[in-house]
């Protein structure tokens, strides 16, 4: 690929000095790192105004576009009065009016917000969560978790500890600890024949004799629902997590519900797991929250859970902390976020926004290399056939050539793009896939 010198420089300077998350630096010998100088809407800029589609919201963040004017204007705002200030035993405005929104949109059920900065921290708090809530209920033998085969719940130890992707967690293995997994109710692994329905009820029967056997020592069971991110955008039947739920009140066990990146509207309700009319124990919340801008977590937790903590005891309270727990700014961005799914209809607009680029993605649904074309809410993914080791890297190249960023997982292309995609965008997005694809064998 061309780049000029301004490019050049930079990305040289990068190689050097910054070592690049989930790479292996050595590619980019040969694979050039894209230096972006600005970005605006669906459209990332490099240091020559070449641009590309943000097809992937930056790593699954973004949800109104980069550089959206009512989120920069809160941002100045609150530049103005608070940008941090520590969250124990002090409080500001807006982290309290965000826990306050964030519990009305799960009806005030899950009540309490617990802040991190990223979404491994999340992981890492429910899981700590639920066990000290065990514990503090006289079962500390509840040191177990379940999560589902192809589950992606981020990479720090904990978090990795009940993450089944292989590239991932293989290396660390031996410094982790043991986790179950049970069977995903991934549609795509249905037998000939069988409903996505069917499947995940079959799932949900191995999870029942799992639980059957381990529940005592079961602190819970933790999902992406609806849609299983990092393993390849495996989408499964809402039913599952009705089943899961039923059955972890049955046995005992806490149900987590990951909605790092489902949530904020991605699966086409506000959270995933409304679609089965359920409510999680705990709910993990990352990525979109601050509309893509900054870094902030959530674990939004029942009453229960809460009063098992409330105590004299110094040492029954939650004693986890991260630095930059409930930063003002962040939580100012997040605010900004959820006026604007009120103020635009996101939800609603987002309905016909879906068909519409399902419509565009047609002729890539029939093209005769793809397999398994299948969406939920704002995520299109598939799998492309005669794809090597190298198709990601190969794809990935042959779309920056035509101004999209596209990121495969293997040989799953999806996409996952702003809710402000204009039909232009769609068609553009859909018709240099396409391209792409064809000039990648
Ligand atoms: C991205 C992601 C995480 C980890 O979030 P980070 O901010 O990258 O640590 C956890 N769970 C799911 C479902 C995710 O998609």
């Amino acid at each position: 690929m061309q780049t000029s010198t301004r490019n050049s420089v930079l990305l040289e300077r990068s190689r050097t000095a910054v070592w690049h998350p989930c790479t292996q630096m050595k590619q980019h010998e040969t694979l050039p790192i894209v230096p972006i100088a600005r970005a605006q809407g669906c459209w990332l800029y490099d240091c020559d105004g070449k641009r590309y589609l943000d097809a992937v919201s930056s790593w699954w963040v973004n949800l109104f576009g980069h550089s959206e004017p009512r989120i920069n204007a809160a941002l100045i705002d609150q530049l103005q009065k608070l940008e941090h200030v520590m969250l124990a035993g002090f409080t500001h405005e807006p982290v309290v009016a965000l826990s306050e929104r964030l519990s009305a949109l799960t009806g005030g059920k899950l009540g309490h917000c617990f802040y991190g900065s990223d979404g491994a921290s999340a992981t890492e708090i429910a899981l700590k969560m639920s066990f000290q809530y065990w514990r503090n209920s006289g079962k500390a033998d509840k040191t177990e978790f379940i999560s589902l085969s192809g589950s992606y719940h981020g990479e720090t130890m904990g978090a990795l500890s009940v993450t089944d992707v292989a590239l991932f967690k293989d290396t660390y293995a031996p410094l982790l600890r043991h986790s179950a997994q049970v069977p995903s109710p991934d549609w795509r692994q249905a037998a000939d024949g069988v409903s996505p329905r069917d499947h995940a009820l079959a799932c949900a029967k191995l999870l029942k004799q799992h639980l059957e056997q381990h529940h005592a020592r079961t602190a819970a069971l933790i999902v992406e629902p609806l849609v299983q991110g990092a393993t390849g955008m495996a989408m499964y039947d809402p039913e599952y997590l009705r089943q899961a739920r039923a059955l972890c009140d049955r046995y005992g066990v806490h149900l987590i519900a990951d909605e790092i990146m489902t949530g904020f509207g991605r699966t086409g309700t506000f959270f995933a797991h409304e679609q089965a009319s359920i409510t999680p124990d705990f709910l993990c919340l990352s990525k979109g929250i601050t509309g893509g801008y900054l870094p902030l977590s959530v674990v939004m937790t029942t009453d229960a859970v809460y009063q098992a903590f409330y105590d004299d005891k110094v040492t029954r309270g939650f004693l986890h902390s991260h630095s930059y727990t409930g930063n003002a700014l962040a939580c100012r961005a997040a605010l900004a976020t959820l006026d604007i799914f009120q103020q635009d209809n996101v939800i609603q607009n987002n309905r016909v926004r879906a068909q519409r680029m399902t419509a565009a993605a047609q002729a890539l649904a029939q093209h005769p290399r793809i397999r398994n074309f299948r969406t939920t809410g704002m995520i299109w993914a598939f799998e492309v056939g005669g794809a090597d080791t190298t198709f990601s890297r190969r794809l990935f190249e042959a779309g920056l050539r035509r101004e999209v960023l596209l990121r495969p997982i293997g040989n799953t292309v999806y996409f996952m793009p702003p809710y402000v995609l204009s039909d232009g965008e769609m068609d553009l997005l859909a018709t240099r896939t396409l391209e792409a694809l064809d000039a990648t064998p």
